[in-house]
């Protein structure tokens, strides 16, 4: 199927997931992750609608962009090492994966205005995923007060991968409440207002507890086995 087709179907299924709950809609961004297809493919994504692009490794995201550019919001989803922040912060428009104090640092010395930024945390406590652990949240967010180009926009996880949906149901559930007390402390630096989680595999039931940016691939754009048609 087509991008244009896919985004039909996901976009039905928001609507479905946000009635539920009675939300609306527009309070849900679609983030295109292109990192498994070409270019071309990223650029159906667009011609759909779907403005804002995900991609999580340095040079996945440079080729993208270098041919993209301003016609697409970049989202930088994967773990980004410290050294390659000077290549990519000047260029994307929100950092999906802060979780580590010196990589606050880096973006500090090297970003000319301030990066919107999601500190990513690792609620299902698996040592194969990134991301703080919910106790450290706050501190550390406390903390980034010291590096003024930081903001904090909100929080973001990965699910664990398992097919028990009040699994999913309680990770998220579990993001949205850590996401609340941290907003509600009313830190200047950290506004703290999103939720980014939910992917192919389990957007809706993201929404239905309170995503506001989900991060599709495989059902939008494909994976390298079937994308780039
Ligand atoms: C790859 C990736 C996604 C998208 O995954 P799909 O299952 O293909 O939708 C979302 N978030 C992150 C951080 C990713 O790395």
């Amino acid at each position: 199927m087509n991008v244009k087709e896919n985004a039909a179907i996901i976009e039905d299924s928001i609507e479905r997931a946000c009635s539920k709950v009675e939300r609306n809609p527009d309070e849900v961004t679609t983030i295109a992750v292109t990192k498994y297809v070409s270019t071309e493919r990223a650029k159906e994504a667009i011609e759909a609608g779907i403005v804002n692009l995900g991609e999580n490794r340095k040079e996945g995201f440079l080729e993208k962009y270098s041919q993209i550019k301003d016609e697409a919001k970049w989202h930088f989803i994967g773990s980004l090492q410290s050294k390659k922040v000077k290549d990519v912060i000047g260029q994307i428009d929100v950092l999906h994966s802060l979780d580590r104090k010196s990589l606050a640092k880096e973006i500090d010395k090297r970003a000319e205005t301030a990066v919107s930024c999601f500190v990513q945390v690792n609620i299902s406590g698996e040592d194969s995923k990134h991301g703080l652990e919910a106790e450290n949240v706050l501190p550390f967010i406390q903390m980034l007060e010291d590096y003024p180009k930081v903001r904090v926009i909100g929080l973001m996880t990965m699910a664990p991968h398992v097919e028990d949906e009040e699994k999913l149901r309680a990770t998220f559930r579990q993001l949205r409440a850590l996401r609340d007390k941290v907003r509600n402390e009313n830190m200047a630096h950290a506004p703290c207002e999103y939720l980014s989680m939910g992917m192919s595999n389990d957007y809706t039931i993201a929404i239905e507890e309170g995503a506001t940016h989900i991060r599709i691939g495989t059902s939008l754009v494909g994976n390298e086995t079937y994308g780039g048609e």
